[in-house]
């Protein structure tokens, strides 16, 4: 970074008030209205838990944390979509535009039939649009994106990366079984055929300095990806992680809500100003959840990520042309 960088003035700021590129207006501009995304489980797996890459999975996952209630895993997609749909109409009245989210597990890692006909019974169903699917960047060969691509001539699809962190030595140490140089070329390869590709990253693995942290928000910058979204470390009940933390609770640090706030308007300062940010953090279940305690909702994060970049009098991407200097 030149040394003598100094962000441009307040009055430079393009976001408005949310002082980030949110998602959710991006959304509401293009498709006139709030797209929810409706979960399925579809019953994949996912290679580091199989024994392909290796077993036992990345050590912060446990897949329960992130599985809403109204699924049952042994109903169809349509019947997941029905009873979905029954539970988000009641919360979100008014909303009518709905994609299906494969989001559990490696929701590409499976022959290509089998892929397709998950994805055809979904936007099969009448008030689907399209899909978001969450996947491993090593589980996208061409053949997988070629299709994804075709289908996303007609309908929505969001492509969703685990990237986790840019920092191979974490990578490996979380036993997350590729490096980041796989999910580079994942997501070149997926952008090179048109597809939406939105990564996600997890701040705040063991081994992972906040210079690095931030380095990510670089190297993040310089790949196509359309969006972003942010996780920080929650240790979810039945991980290896958690149980790292239970016996050696300094070898698994965990922000409280300023560091993590402070963490991420920094990180949010370095992103590319073209990013958008589809997520700023995320919130496993209570149940599920060992640590960290915070004093603070999830829907309290993005306002008070605001607040502080207002504070600060800097924005999504302020830092950003400093850093291609
Ligand atoms: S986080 Fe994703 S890639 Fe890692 S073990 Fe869980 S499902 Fe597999």
């Amino acid at each position: 970074m030149a040394e003598n960088y100094q962000p441009p003035g307040d009055a430079a700021n393009p976001f408005g008030a949310r002082r980030y590129k949110a998602w959710n207006e991006h959304v509401k501009q293009r498709y006139g209205a709030r797209v929810q995304k409706v979960s399925v489980e579809a019953g994949f797996s996912c290679p580091n838990r199989d024994g392909r890459v290796a077993t036992g999975g990345c050590t912060f996952c446990n897949n329960d944390g992130f599985t809403p209630l109204y699924l049952q895993r042994r109903q169809s997609v349509t019947q997941q979509i029905d009873a979905g749909l029954s539970f988000l109409q009641r919360r979100y009245p008014g909303t009518n535009r709905f994609i299906a989210y494969f989001q559990s597990y490696s929701n590409t890692y499976g022959e290509l039939q089998r892929l397709r006909s998950l994805y055809q019974e979904a936007l099969a169903h009448p008030q689907i649009s399209g899909l978001a699917i969450g996947t491993r960047p090593d589980c996208l060969g061409q053949p997988v994106l070629q299709y994804l691509a075709e289908l996303s001539r007609e309908h929505i699809i969001e492509l969703e990366i685990g990237v986790e962190s840019c920092n191979d030595e974490v990578l490996s140490s979380v036993n997350r079984g590729h490096d980041f140089a796989a999910s580079a070329d994942a997501i070149a390869r997926a952008a090179a055929l048109g597809l939406d590709v939105t990564a996600h990253m997890l701040l705040g693995l063991p081994g992972e300095s906040r210079a690095s942290m931030l380095d990510g928000a670089r190297k993040l910058s310089a790949l196509p990806i359309r969006a972003l979204k942010l996780h920080q470390l929650q240790l979810v009940r039945g991980t290896a992680l958690a149980r790292q933390w239970q016996s050696d609770p300094a070898s698994v640090p965990l922000f409280d809500e300023q560091e993590c706030i402070a963490l991420l308007c920094d990180f949010i300062e370095r992103l590319a100003p073209h990013i958008l940010l589809q997520r700023v953090g995320s919130e496993v279940p209570p149940s599920m959840k060992l640590a960290p305690e915070w004093n603070m909702r999830l829907s309290e994060l993005a306002p008070r990520i605001s607040a502080e970049l207002a504070r600060r009098g800097s924005w999504q991407g302020s830092h950003y042309a400093s850093l291609q200097i």
